[in-house]
């Protein structure tokens, strides 16, 4: 049997890193498995470039990157060399933006909390306030705070005012998606959009059609999830669990987090004839 090409596309807190303490370990053997087999592991988070760099050496992970909820995708240098070499840059690494820049947001948040909506940005606060809210070390909140086109924010106010603040954002063309841990205000894109992008970029390069694998546990992986070829739901750490509509090529896993991460790929390894 001639095994498909696939390609992961995977969110990060609750998915690939436990939801408390952010350890990747447990998904070791499927993210080993997975090297030997040459299959790509592209991070698809709402962390920033920063974050998602200290992460990908800690993993040894050399592959491209979607940072900020879909806001852009990284292309190492000279990740996707044409063969022949057609006066592509080698030097850098590409960065493709789906997005407006973050001064857009935060102007709106402002004008937002003059008219009374209380909240808490990442912009709001230091990098100290954000490591002790987030159980993060402050070096690595600080990496959060270095944001390109999202603002991830805690809600200090009640449901009837979300339901306004939501709206007045949508009339002026941004989002509210909830993540693991905060409300991230962010524009019209997300998470699949890149998804689909990078698929496409890994189609030219290979000649031929991939699979997409996509793995998350919240809301704002829901596109990702249905848009991929196969979507994994790993159990999240809050007590609802995503459904998603189309129930074809879903798989939900049993375990939370990284464990559940582990077993889900390993088994879709072996069903691809990894
Ligand atoms: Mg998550």
């Amino acid at each position: 049997m001639t095994r498909p090409r696939l390609i992961i596309f995977t969110d990060l807190d609750g998915t690939l890193l436990d939801h408390d303490t952010y350890d990747w370990t447990p998904a070791r053997p499927a993210l080993e498995k997975l090297r030997q087999s040459q299959v790509p592991v592209v991070l698809n988070s709402s962390k920033t470039a920063a974050e998602l760099n200290a992460l990908r050496s800690e993993m040894g992970n050399t592959d491209p990157y979607i940072v900020e909820n879909g806001a852009a995708a990284v292309i190492p240098a000279g990740y996707f060399a044409h063969k022949g070499g057609d006066g592509v840059d080698e030097g850098e690494d590409e960065t493709v933006s789906f997005a407006a820049p973050r001064s857009e947001i935060l102007a709106v948040l402002a004008e937002l909390r003059a008219q009374g909506y209380v909240f808490d940005g990442f912009e709001d606060m230091t990098a100290e306030q954000l490591a002790e809210y987030a159980d993060l070390t402050p070096s690595v909140a600080a990496l959060a705070k270095q944001r390109l086109a999202t603002e991830p924010l805690v809600w200090r106010g009640n449901g009837i005012d979300m339901s306004g603040f939501r709206q007045a954002l949508e009339e002026r063309g941004l989002r509210l998606v909830k993540g693991g841990r905060f409300q991230h205000v962010m524009g019209p894109y997300d998470k699949a959009q890149a998804m689909r992008y990078l698929t496409r970029r890994y189609q030219e390069f290979y000649g031929e059609p991939v699979t997409s694998v996509a793995l998350g546990d919240s809301p704002n992986d829901r596109q990702m999830l249905e848009a991929a070829d196969i979507g994994v739901v790993i159990r999240a750490a809050a007590p609802e669990r995503l459904m998603l509509s189309d129930q074809d090529n879903v798989m939900y896993s049993d375990r939370k987090g990284p464990q559940g991460w582990n077993e889900c790929v390993l088994t879709i390894l072996a069903g691809k004839g990894y």
